[in-house]
This record gives C-alpha cells, structure tokens and sequence, in this order.
C-alpha cells in the first residue's frame, strides 16, 4: 500500500524551513516529490522584444538549485527538475506516476492562478496557499475591511492593532519520504548547467562569497544572523539605506525573498531577537517598516478586484497607452540617455541584476516622466534585469510611481540634477559605470 503521494511543486517558495504548506504536505502525505520547473515561457520575447528573463536571473535561479537539491539529498529525497511548460508536466508525471495531489503556493497573479487552475481542471487535487507575506493574509483581511487604501493608512491600522507576525515553523524534514522509482528518473538530472558558467560581475552591491551569490538557505540565514545583524548594519539601517552603492547600506534581503530561500517572517523573526538581545531603535524599526512595503503591495495584488497589468492601472476607466518608441527604450535601457545618473544605473542593473531602492524610483521616474513611457515596459525590463524581481513589490511599485496604483500624491517624478547633488556629489557612483569623472 503506497499511502499518499503528491507532488509540491517549489515556486517561489524554495526553501526547507519555515514553508507551511510544505510542511502541510509533509504531514498529510506519506511520499512526496519535491519538483522545480524553470518555465520555458520566461525565454521568450515580450511585446517590446527582449527576453522576459535575462541571465542574471536564471543564473541565481540555477546556482539556488543546486543548493537546494543538494538540501533534499542530504535529507534522502530528490528534486526534480525541468524545463518547459508546467502545467503539461505536472499533469503528465501526475499521470504516469499514478498521484493526485500537488501542493503548490498561490501566487495572486494572472498567469500562476491560471496554472493552478488548468491543473485543477485536468483534475489534480490542488492544494494551494497564500504564504509569501510577512503577516498572515488571513489576519490582514479580518482588520483591513476595504482596499486598496494608501500604505500609511493600512500601516498605521496594522500598527493600531498591534497585529505583527506569527512565529517561524519548525518542520521535522526527516518525514521527507519519497518512491523509489522516483528517484532514479531522468527528471532528477540538473537541467540548468549551462547557466552555472556565469560570470558574477566584481563591482556587484550584491553578497557574494568564493565568487558566488549565497544561495544556500542555511548560508543565507548564517549570513543575516552574523555578518549582516551581527556586523550592526542593521543599527545604521535608515541612515544608510538611501546610498547608491556597496554591500551593507541596505540589507539584500530581497534576493532571498524573492525566491523564497528564507521567509519574511523568519528575517523578522531574527531582527527582533538582535532588538531585544542588542539595540531597538529607528533604524532596526524601518526595516519592518519597509518589510510592510512589500507586504502592503502582496495584500493589493491578493484582493485586486481588476487585472494590475493594464495601462490604467487600478482605475475602472481604460486610458490608451503612448506608443512605443523603440529608440528611447534603447537609450534607457541599455544606459545611453547622456544623463550620466540614469546611465550609470542603467548599465549597473545591465550588468549586475542590482540596483538600489533610490536609484530603482530615479529610473523608473525618468523613463515615465522624461521619456513619457509605457510604465508597462519599464516593469517589463526591470522583471527581464532584476535578481530580486518579485512580482507584486515591482509590478507594485512601478504603478506607484506612474501614479496608476494607491499614491496619494498621484505618482512621484524626480529631478534628476537634484538626486545627483544630493545622492552622489562626488561622483563616486557615477566614475564606477560609466569609468570617467
Ligand atoms: C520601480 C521599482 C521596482 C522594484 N522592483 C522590486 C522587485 O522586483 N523585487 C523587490 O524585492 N523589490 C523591488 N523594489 C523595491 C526595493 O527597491 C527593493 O526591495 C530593495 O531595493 C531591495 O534591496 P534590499 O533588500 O537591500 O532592501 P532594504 O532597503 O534593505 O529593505 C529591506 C526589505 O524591505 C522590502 N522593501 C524595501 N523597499 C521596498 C519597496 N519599495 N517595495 C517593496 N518592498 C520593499 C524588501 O523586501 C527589502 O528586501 C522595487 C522598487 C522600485 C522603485
């Protein structure tokens, strides 16, 4: 008698600990086989002609999993992986593994519930979760009773009621049973080699060990527990974090995030322990303010009554987008606006996959407001380019600054000149892309 079998499917949850649905699956089930599918999708062109997916991307994506493949087989299990098209191989291993059940998280996005869906469609029982914010959903929507309202006020009622985050799970990964015939298949073979052979970038604000990104999940925690907190960045956080450049102004969290590598609860989790154990103080509470951030835009994609990725953004009324002008993308993007700011981020995100908060709003608002572009394509590139690319904080945050999502003030355009004085009046920042000054 086999018992139950499932599958869980690792979106962007790829991570052992502190993963409840996972943890769910491995106490409802009795063999389950963990799988990644690196969606072939991604390789293709967008409208506007490059690829959804750059090789910063799928070079982090690789390098975690072969981190968390190694984590499973430690633990005796297997990962299997592919690439192509999810939804027809996960129905036809279902199929011809003879299983039922997968166990996915919910993504609240167009193109991951139609996944879901066809999956459900085809007849798989799809047990699904929304576990990527750092407060749990539920809890969110039993205070906040209509949205979208701006962040101040949905944190300001967050704070009011004292609601924060429920404590990390411990799960006993030693349940992780899995067929035998399962692991001989052709699918645990690495499919993603090739993408290995990157080469980082020397000038990257992103940590980097051995020439490598961490990516590793008990690495990753090791890193933020004593090199970042335990070096007291996190002290000197909101002085620092509007610096263009450098490993510790900010915290980097977001790479791990974005992937799922480490949860947002356990990043709190660990700084509240460094508040009680070493200092509270305005800096460690602006990083839970900027972790609200990224929560304040998962509750907005999470109860979207409308589609988010239309030109209009959040309102009701369609407004026909500017026309693409292939020319400006091209000097946007590829860092040749003779602005020598944009063009220093622009080639630094090119060639790293980074860019820092500050810089991301400078952009993005030059492209929207100089250039008068589609914020649409700009989003796009920036999902193309970014390591930390995370649907709901880019795809949030590009409609914020166009003014299409919750920005009370209609959206934000920045000077460029006065971001230069302000941010980088040495031009330190500026000698390091673009090699002159
Ligand atoms: C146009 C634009 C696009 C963006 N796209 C993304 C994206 O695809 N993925 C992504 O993770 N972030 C995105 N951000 C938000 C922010 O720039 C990054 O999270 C941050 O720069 C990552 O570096 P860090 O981890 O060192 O941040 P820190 O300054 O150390 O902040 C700590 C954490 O708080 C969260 N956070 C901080 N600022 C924001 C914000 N504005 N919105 C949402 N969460 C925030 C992140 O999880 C971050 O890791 C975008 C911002 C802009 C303006």
């Amino acid at each position: 008698m086999m018992g139950k079998q499932a599958i869980y499917w690792f979106r962007r949850d790829c991570r052992l600990t502190d993963n409840p649905l996972l943890h769910r699956a491995l106490q409802e089930c009795d063999e389950i086989l963990p799988v990644f599918i690196e969606n072939a999708q991604l390789n293709q062109a967008t409208p506007w002609g490059f690829s959804r997916q750059g090789s910063h991307l799928r070079a982090f994506k690789a390098q975690l999993l072969v981190d968390l493949r190694a984590q499973l087989e430690r633990l005796g299990a297997v990962l299997w992986l592919a690439e192509g098209d999810p939804v027809a191989l996960l129905i036809s291993w279902c199929r011809s593994l003879n299983i039922q059940h997968i166990y996915a998280e919910t993504i609240a996005a167009e193109e991951e519930e139609l996944e879901l869906r066809q999956l459900k469609e085809a007849g798989i029982q799809v047990h699904s979760l929304f576990q990527s914010s750092m407060i749990d959903i539920n809890a969110v929507q039993r205070i906040i009773t209509y949205f979208p309202m701006s962040f101040t006020r949905c944190r300001q009622k967050i704070e009011a009621l004292g609601l924060r985050f429920s404590m990390p799970l411990t799960t006993a990964l030693e349940q992780f049973k899995i067929a035998h015939n399962w692991r001989e298949s052709e699918q645990s073979r690495f499919v993603l080699y090739k993408d290995l052979e990157y080469q980082l970038e020397p000038n990257t604000s992103l940590p980097v060990v051995n020439g490598k990104w961490i990516t590793d999940e008990e690495r990753v925690k090791d890193y933020i527990v004593n090199d970042y907190l335990g070096a007291h960045h996190a002290a000197h956080y909101k002085l620092t974090r509007n610096q263009l450049q450098g490993v510790d102004y900010s915290s980097k969290w977001s790479i791990w995030l974005a992937h799922g590598i480490v949860s947002a609860r356990t990043l709190m989790h660990e700084l509240q322990h460094y508040e009680k154990t070493v200092v509270s103080n305005e800096s460690t509470y602006w990083l839970w303010f900027e972790l609200l951030w990224r929560d304040y835009f998962r509750y907005l994609f999470y109860q979207r009554t409308t589609c988010l990725f239309r030109y209009q953004g959040l309102s009701a009324e369609p407004i026909s987008a500017p026309p693409f002008n292939k020319n400006d993308f091209l000097d946007w993007s590829q860092g040749n606006t003779g602005f020598e700011l944009i063009d220093a981020a622009m080639r630094e995100l090119l060639t790293t996959g980074y860019l820092s908060n500050r810089l991301r709003q400078v952009v993005a608002s030059f492209w929207l407001y100089h250039y008068r572009g589609d914020w649409r394509v700009g989003a796009a590139w920036f999902e193309s380019q970014l390591i930390d690319y995370d649907v709901y904080s880019n795809y949030g945050n590009w409609l914020y600054i166009a003014g299409k999502g919750t920005d009370p003030q209609g959206g934000r355009e920045f000077n460029v000149d006065k971001q230069v004085k302000q941010f980088d009046p040495n031009g330190d920042y500026r000698q390091r892309w673009l090699g002159k000054h």
